[in-house]
């Protein structure tokens, strides 16, 4: 079948994310990717800036990744972790515990970043309830511009008009939700920030299981990075007034932003924690969940006596095999000094477009660098001028965004900020 019979086929037959069947937008045929490239099936080459929504960061095709995969693959795909454990689990708890915050103790695997909010959300409602011995303690705050996923829970905490609450009704569990920090990450402090948060808390702490937060970088819903004194303040709250604090570190986590996890920024740890993309290095969907050994012993001598999940692909080994080997490469560079260069050149490069009558922001921080226009971005438009100059940019909303692999060069980094700006330029 030639490139466009294939892609016919698609548009009338495969559903893209968050696509429509009578309209969709474009898709283009990719044949294979390495490095930093994806290569599309008609020799087009694609230096890629968005890590494949922000889980590839060695690259595509890594040797060592690739190694890791083979040679799980020949000894066992996949076992249930009922009943059973084995090795790749076991060193990649370990690898995780070693790098999240200190006071982490118990590691939950689920299968992808939605079903780790999930989890996290099944966590704190047990616990609080285990806790308070109040069924009604169940629900949940939050800020607004955020992301979580799209099943249930998660999107009932993501931002109610990007996460377009408004299609689904009364199907949504209806969580209270507070206004974004205003500050910026590396601005002033602005002390009414924690208000509404406050407020809320004060009022409805009796039936709060836990306030659940992206740290620092809220990522789909709007690539705003706020201050983190915000995260202080929340953890303060959350103490005074008996609710668990939960961070989603599933964009933020494994360096994207400068440090290995985002709470580092602020110094303040969460109860319980939600990572996923970057930690198979984007081959392969895992995410894993974990918390205090008061969290999960709080949980296990509740109503229950367990935490109530367990999916049939928990812990795959194949998953956590090459989790572990994206791991070790993160553990044997100094990714400290490679994020805190990439930022520089981001920086550098990205500068210009503060100028441009049509942008109304410029930010950028770890390796994530956002132009916000004034006006939403044609996103199918947009694609198609992208692919003619040889990058792979995927806006929305008013949001043109880079997040590149770590792998990225110079050379690469600086055509693919190049081509970003003209892309913009009015
Ligand atoms: C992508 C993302 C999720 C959802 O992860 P999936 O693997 O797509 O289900 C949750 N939270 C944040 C912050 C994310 O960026």
């Amino acid at each position: 079948m030639n490139e466009q019979l294939h892609n016919a086929w698609d548009r009338e037959h495969l559903w893209h994310p968050y696509t429509s069947t009578i309209d969709p937008l474009p898709t283009y045929l990719v044949d294979h990717a390495e490095g930093v490239e994806i290569i599309l099936a008609d020799g087009t080459r694609l230096i890629d800036g968005m890590s494949s929504w922000w889980c590839v960061c060695h690259g595509y095709n890594n040797p060592r990744l690739n190694d890791a995969a083979k040679r799980q693959l020949d000894s066992m795909s996949h076992v249930m972790f009922g009943g059973l454990t084995h090795r790749p689990a076991i060193e990649l708890g370990k690898a995780l515990l070693a790098m999240a915050p200190p006071n982490m103790h118990n590691v939950f695997f689920a299968d992808s970043g939605s079903v780790a909010i999930e989890v996290a959300m099944k966590m704190a409602v047990q616990a609080a309830i285990a806790k308070s011995g109040d069924h009604n303690k169940t629900n949940f705050v939050t800020i607004r511009r955020g992301y979580h996923g799209d099943t249930w829970n998660a999107m009932s905490v993501c931002d109610p008009v990007t996460g377009m609450h408004g299609a689904f009704g009364s199907a949504l569990p209806v969580r209270y939700f507070v206004p974004s920090p205003s500050s910026p990450f590396d601005g002033e402090w602005n002390p009414d920030d924690i208000l509404p948060l406050k407020g809320t808390i004060e009022q409805h702490h009796a039936e709060l299981a836990a306030l659940i937060l992206e740290p620092i970088v809220q990522g789909a819903g709007g690539m705003w990075f706020y201050h983190p004194e915000y995260l202080r303040q929340a953890r303060e709250l959350c103490d005074r007034y008996g609710l668990y604090l939960i961070f989603d570190e599933i964009a933020t986590g494994f360096w994207r932003t400068g440090r290995r996890f985002a709470w580092e920024h602020a110094g303040v740890m969460p109860d319980i924690m939600a990572v996923g993309k970057g930690l198979t290095g984007g081959y392969m969907t895992l995410s894993a969940v974990m918390t205090t050994k008061d969290v999960a012993d709080t949980i296990s001598r509740g109503e229950a006596g367990v935490m109530m999940h367990g999916p049939t692909f928990m812990a795959n080994p194949l998953a956590c095999a090459v989790a572990v080997e994206s791991l070790k490469i993160l553990a044997e560079n100094d990714m400290a000094a490679r994020v805190a260069h990439i930022e520089s050149v981001i920086k550098d490069t990205i500068a210009p477009a503060k100028d441009f009558d049509n942008v109304a922001d410029v930010r950028v921080l770890g390796t994530i660098g956002v132009i916000e226009m004034k006006e939403p971005v044609d996103v199918g438009e947009f694609q198609k001028r992208c692919v003619e100059r040889g990058v792979w940019i995927r806006p929305f909303g008013r949001n043109v965004y880079v997040m590149p692999p770590y792998v990225i060069s110079d050379e690469q980094l600086r055509y693919l900020i190049g081509q970003m700006i003209e892309l913009v330029r009015p």
